[in-house]
């Protein structure tokens, strides 16, 4: 197709043409959301030639590629995302302006592809796009979910959840692939290998382009649908209900395992549908099954799709005849792993019952390898207490993490300390026998997305002072230390941020009715909802701050104003989570309504954050909130949103903090609080006495009194706060005080306009290392070795 983004009169004429065949509208009157759809559906259609020639080459050339699984991609919204790497967005803008239209607001017309709950969701789509625009061929793999992560409202200020029917509409970037479907079977018996009497279900894979940056190349994201499969002969209602649930909706949950055979049931969708679509293709092109390893690598985004190596070894052995050691040895050359927590509850863990009677072909294959890997621990002289821990099969649980690690080539953690935790503590036993396999690939973010895109005031800011060479590459960005001290420069990084500012004022005026002050801090925490990410920390000093504000007129005199934003959504069964929402809330009906403090506090708690709202957040941040628990957050990937849009973090030293920490200068961030180290060691000590600081402590007191106070029943929140004084698993009393001198710090800092700004700028100069591109380049030097894409 000739491409009618070559100029604006070219894509006038097909915009046109296009909304009269879509809508059968005229210029005049098309409403937004039929302006957005036929823009989309144009881009889209555009996209097709290079997705073709990005397939031919791949094919012509033999190349090897990376399929990535993983249960969750957090896209967000595309059209602007589309544009722009496609190199439509210039003409487009013209066009529209011709029009009377007004791109930025057609944008909004798009639902986000909300697939996913949060870090390692929004991670997986970041990688998408720095792979695509590194010309690499790399494929995701996923489930295509009819409703995404929940929508969030709050009444009574309590958080309630509605379902996110974003397929409702049209999602223009897709494509359906009928005869690439998939027969998946679930249940059964096993006999002499063979699985009788399973029920089948269809896997129809729907294929969303992924478009890189400035090199022609567009790859996909393939999301599995289920539907009713012609090889099923008894289709009650219950099976054509089940049929529906598998692909229906995402877990809210990315933390706890529900044991649910729903969940496993989709974990074997999207496992077993991309291991065979990847075998079908492989041979299609003529190449010998046994050469797999040698074409595809499987990267496992976390231990949500382990089921691809029994599905691997079950197809090998079955249907393709190889021995066991052959299989094995296919298998442990293409599949790598990427471990994402070192919460204990958090590794994935499955019933036994439930697995072997959904799955029983696989449960006897685990077991076969459980039977070798027993050999093996044994061969190399492993303690008898730890060859029950390091086991793929528990008592009563097969354990994901450990088959991951058996039989990947490569297992790598997502921030330089989380890495060194893994080997050290976490996974030490298996660091012992296979060191060869741990490697460490500290997370990114893309910085089309988080800084061009979303921040263009920064972005022209930024190539007037170094030209735009860092947008291709962004460890260039480090050219602006030359500016550190340039009065004008630092003026201009100001003024940047004001702007950015007053676009949040607004929207957040729109949404809840709070207007905040552009003079304030903006001090901002989002990510989701945990007890390990301490948002619990963060209400302690705001109120803290308050009570103060109210009868210490010297600190109230010194104060700079400050506007704490949350957002933040917690799992619908997590009561303590939605108990900290509900407090939030509470207290800033409180502080905001105080006008003897409110025009220097403000609390505000967005509802329904997600990829669009963080859009608007991360811009407009002065301080950027990382006060997880040291050694609990494995990288997180908001702080480094912040850091590349100009905020200073306060936080502790853990996950890529430190790394923050490292690249920034220590001078150009706020750190406070105990160490990973000092965690690790307070757990085994087991000495920990909250209670005791609490008794010392008159400003704890006081605040327990505040919240007591927050509502008639005086006892509401008691489940927090006993908990605090009686377990306080992570250490919100221990690191209090030393939070209260952060922020304090911080706000003191603020003042200091001149050096402020220098910190803002010092940050944005040396975010360099935290593009996404830089992240999936090191995963192909060390785990992928995959060639480049030229067209
Ligand atoms: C970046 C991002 C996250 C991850 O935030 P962390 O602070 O790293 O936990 C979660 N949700 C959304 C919408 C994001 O954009």
């Amino acid at each position: 197709m000739d491409n009618v983004f070559i100029n604006k009169d070219t894509f006038k004429g097909a915009y046109i043409l296009s909304l009269s065949h879509l809508f059968n509208k005229k210029i005049e009157n098309a409403t937004l959301y039929e302006k957005y759809a036929t823009l989309a559906a144009l881009v889209n259609k555009q996209l097709r030639t290079n997705y073709e020639l990005t397939n031919e080459y791949v094919v012509k050339h033999n190349m090897k590629k990376t399929i990535y699984f993983s249960m969750e991609f957090l896209m967000g919204r595309l059209i602007t995302s589309n544009l722009m790497n496609a190199g439509y967005a210039q003409v487009v803008k013209e066009a529209f302006d011709d029009f009377g239209f007004d791109l930025n607001e057609i944008e909004h017309a798009e639902s986000d592809a909300g697939l996913g709950n949060g870090g390692l969701g929004r991670l997986a789509a970041c990688f998408l796009d720095s792979a695509a625009s590194l010309s690499l061929p790399l494929y995701g793999n996923s489930i295509r979910y009819k409703k995404g992560f929940f929508v969030q409202r709050f009444e009574n200020d309590q958080q309630k959840e509605y379902p996110d029917a974003w397929l409702n509409k049209p999602f223009y970037w897709e494509e359906r692939k009928e005869d690439e479907a998939i027969q998946i079977p679930y249940f059964g018996y096993v006999k002499d290998i063979k699985l009788i009497d399973p029920v089948w279900v269809k896997a129809v894979p729907y294929d969303v382009k992924v478009v890189g940056a400035d090199n022609n190349v567009v790859t996909h994201l393939r999301l599995w649908s289920t539907e009713k499969s012609e090889w099923q002969t008894y289709q009650d209602n219950e099976y054509l209900e089940m049929v529906d649930k598998i692909s229906e909706s995402l877990y809210p949950d990315d933390s706890t395992e529900q044991g649910k055979v729903l969940r496993l049931q989709q974990q074997y969708l999207f496992s077993a549908a991309g291991i065979k679509s990847a075998i079908l293709e492989h041979k299609k092109l003529g190449r010998d099954v046994r050469d797999l390893h040698k074409f595809y690598t499987f990267q496992v985004n976390d231990t949500h799709p382990t089921l691809i190596i029994p599905e691997l070894m079950r197809i090998l052995m079955d249907e393709e005849n190889l021995g066991y050691d052959e299989a094995w040895n296919i298998v442990t050359q293409s599949v790598a792993y990427t471990n994402h927590t070192i919460l204990a509850e958090a590794l994935e863990k499955w019933n036994i019952k439930i697995f072997r009677s959904l799955l029983p072909r696989i449960y006897e294959i685990i077991q076969e390898m459980n039977r070798r890997f027993k050999i093996v621990l044994e061969e190399n002289q492993v303690p008898v207490e730890k060859v029950y821990q390091m086991q793929l099969i528990g008592a009563n649980n097969v354990r994901m993490a450990n088959i991951c690690i058996y039989a990947s080539f490569s297992v790598n953690g997502v921030a330089a300390l989380h890495t060194e935790i893994l080997k050290n503590i976490e996974l030490n036993d298996f660091y012992n026998l296979y060191p060869d396999k741990f490697n460490n690939k500290t997370n990114g973010i893309t910085h089309r997305r988080w800084l061009i895109h979303i921040n263009p005031e920064l972005t022209s800011l930024i190539n007037n002072l170094i030209g735009t060479e860092w947008q291709k590459d962004l460890s260039l960005i480090k050219k602006l230390v030359a500016f550190k001290d340039d009065q004008k420069v630092l003026d201009q990084v100001k003024a940047m941020k004001l702007s950015k500012k007053r676009q949040l004022i607004q929207k957040i005026y729109e949404d809840t009715n709070v207007r905040l002050d552009e003079n304030a801090i903006f001090d901002i925490q989002i990510k989701r909802l945990h007890e390990y990410k301490r948002q619990l920390l963060n209400a302690l000093n705001i109120i803290h701050t308050y009570l103060r504000l109210k009868k210490d007129p010297v600190f109230k005199k010194n104060f700079h104003p400050q506007n704490f934003i949350f957002g933040a959504k917690a799992a619908p069964s997590y009561i303590m989570a939605k108990g900290i929402i509900e407090l939030i809330n509470k207290m800033s009906k409180v502080i905001n309504n105080d006008v003897e403090t409110n025009h220097l506090l403000k609390v505000v708690f967005v509802e329904n954050y997600n990829v669009t709202y963080a859009e608007y957040l991360f811009p407009a941040a002065d301080l950027s909130e990382q006060i997880s628990t040291a050694s609990k957050e494995a990288s997180g990937t908001g702080n480094m949103k912040f850091m590349l849009n100009g905020a200073i973090t306060i936080g502790t030293m853990d996950g890529a903090n430190v790394e923050i920490v490292a690249e920034a200068g220590i001078e150009n961030a706020v750190i406070f609080g105990m160490s990973a180290e000092e965690v690790t060691r307070r757990y085994k000590e087991n000495g920990y006495k909250p209670r005791k600081i609490y008794d010392e402590d008159v400003r704890l007191q006081e605040i327990f009194e505040f919240i007591r106070n927050l509502t008639p029943n005086k006892t509401h929140f008691d489940f927090i706060l006993q908990n605090l004084l009686t377990s306080d698993y992570f250490f919100v009393m221990a690191d209090f005080a030393s939070y209260v001198e952060a922020q304090e710090n911080a706000n003191k800092l603020y003042q200091d306009q001149k050096s402020w700004w220098k910190m803002s700028l010092m940050n944005i100069a040396n975010a360099g290392f935290f593009s996404s591109d830089r992240t999936i380049q090191q995963y192909n030097d060390d785990i992928w070795h995959l060639d480049y894409i030229k067209l």
